[in-house]
């Protein structure tokens, strides 16, 4: 998600925003400007380049915006679920990016269309938008906050109206939220790597159960709830944001390459290994950390082809199988005749560990190590990251022997929460920590409720 407050290439600078968080959603992408005191979209589906090729932006000329990429998790895809969605009463408009997952969205849903309101998507971005114009209620910091505390779960909210930008993180912070200057422009985003796109200069991130307000006076902070402990989502950190950017202050890279190395301390390679290689992209981070730590060479073992998409977001085993074909190959005058070490971030399926050792056989490695730079992940996940029974999760149903087995590797290990907890918090004595639940099974909200899965 991305936002910006007072700037007049509005429009053009949430295109390019878009364009560095499309790491995070590639199946949707859209707008909305301020054109005049009139809120105006543009959506459609696949990617930013693609929804945005026939735009010229001196038409979308207007000095507040937002934007959002989409990433759903259960085959929700259709356009009316692209964000932001835009709401028009006879008072004002307003329009709602959102990402995460709202746990009691099935309850609200019910209760709102008891009192007679008629939802139009099955995107429960939509719930916080009747919440807050329940009972003809004006859009402003009363009314958004007290439709944000009837929501539980994981969620960052963007807001704009036309005379003021709001953005929110949950209580208990399960994702990030940064604020930006550029100039005088406030801007609010995802991730850090945005602000770097565009130029501009990281203030601070959102706080935990905090409501900003920006309109021409400037910056307003309030609360909305009690900051919860801090229980940032570590497959933030893992697998979804880019290495460039800050989580919660900590560099993502730099953690990932901690993780390699903390998963290097606790399960060596073994001591005739060759090279260690990493799963391009997200794992080269954790890969090189672990090189250096072992003191082998880390070498470029498989590449990966830039112009195909990522294969986890694909809905059917079937694709993601030939997705995973398509995306990676093996360097086979590397790999053969050596003991690889093959470093993954992440196990959720078994899917990419699978196809890639068996490639990596098939190029010739005489031996292929599996380390992976996570806990394995074996709950599933009820805050928006897409894992979401038990039963696809291999690491839920068989045990790391098992796994390396089905997967053909010589030898599996996977890093102890304690060491990812070392990788990422720089201080684990402070009330900060990591939403662990998919790798634990401890939920730090304690709702779980299966039947919302289809309103993410
Ligand atoms: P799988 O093939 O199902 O085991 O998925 C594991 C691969 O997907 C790893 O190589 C990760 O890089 C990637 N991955 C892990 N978590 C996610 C996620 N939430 N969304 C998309 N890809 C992911």
């Amino acid at each position: 998600m991305f936002g910006i407050w007072g700037h007049e290439k509005a429009a053009e600078l949430t295109y390019y925003g878009l364009h560095a968080l499309q790491h995070r959603g590639q199946e949707g992408a859209g707008i909305v400007v301020n054109v005049g005191g009139e809120l105006k979209a543009h959506k459609g589906l696949n990617l930013v380049n693609d929804v945005f090729k026939d735009v010229e932006f001196d038409q979308l000329q207007g000095r507040y915006a937002i934007g959002h990429v989409r990433y759903s998790t259960q085959g929700q895809d259709g356009i009316e679920n692209v964000q932001p969605l835009l709401f028009h009463s006879q008072t004002e408009s307003m329009a709602l990016a959102h990402s995460g997952n709202i746990i009691n969205a099935y309850e609200l849903r019910g209760q709102l269309e008891k009192q007679g309101s008629i939802l139009q998507t099955s995107s429960d971005t939509e719930i916080l938008a009747h919440l807050i114009k329940r009972d003809g209620q004006d859009i402003n910091e009363r009314s958004i906050s007290k439709a944000l505390n009837k929501l539980h779960g994981a969620y960052t909210y963007i807001i704009l109206t036309k005379d003021k930008l709001y953005a929110a993180l949950d209580p208990h912070g399960i994702f990030t939220l940064s604020i930006g200057l550029l100039g005088d422009s406030y801007v609010i985003a995802s991730e850090t790597c945005a602000f770097d796109q565009i130029g501009a200069t990281f203030v601070r991130d959102v706080l935990p159960g905090e409501l900003i307000t920006i309109d021409n006076n400037g910056l307003k902070s309030s609360r909305f709830a009690k900051q919860e402990k801090r229980t940032l989502c570590a497959m933030e950190y893992v697998y979804l944001s880019r290495p460039d950017s800050n989580e919660n202050y900590v560099n993502v890279h730099a953690s990932r390459k901690q993780m390699g190395k903390e998963l290097a301390k606790e399960a060596p390679a073994p001591t005739n290994a060759d090279i260690v290689i990493g799963v391009p992209d997200s794992s080269i981070s954790a890969a090189i950390g672990f090189a250096e730590e072992s003191g082998l060479p880390y070498e470029m073992g498989i590449i990966k082809n830039r112009y195909v998409g990522r294969t986890f977001i694909k809905p059917s085993q079937e694709l993601r199988e030939q997705g995973v074909k398509m995306k990676l190959s093996p360097v086979r005058g590397i790999i053969e005749g050596k003991r690889v070490i093959m470093i993954d971030d992440s196990i959720v399926r078994g899917t990419t560990s699978k196809r890639i050792v068996q490639m990596l056989k098939d190029a010739g490695a005489k031996e292929v190590h599996v380390r992976i730079a996570s806990p394995s992940i074996e709950h599933p996940c009820y805050y928006g990251i897409d894992m979401s029974t038990y039963e696809e999760l291999i690491a839920a149903n068989h045990t790391a022997g098992e796994i390396a087995e089905i997967i053909g590797a010589d030898s599996i290990a996977f890093l102890s929460e304690d060491g990812l907890e070392k990788a990422v918090l720089k201080d684990r004595s402070i009330n900060q920590g990591l939403c662990t639940a998919c790798m634990s099974g401890g939920y730090p909200i304690k709702e779980k409720e299966e039947k919302n899965f289809h309103f993410v």
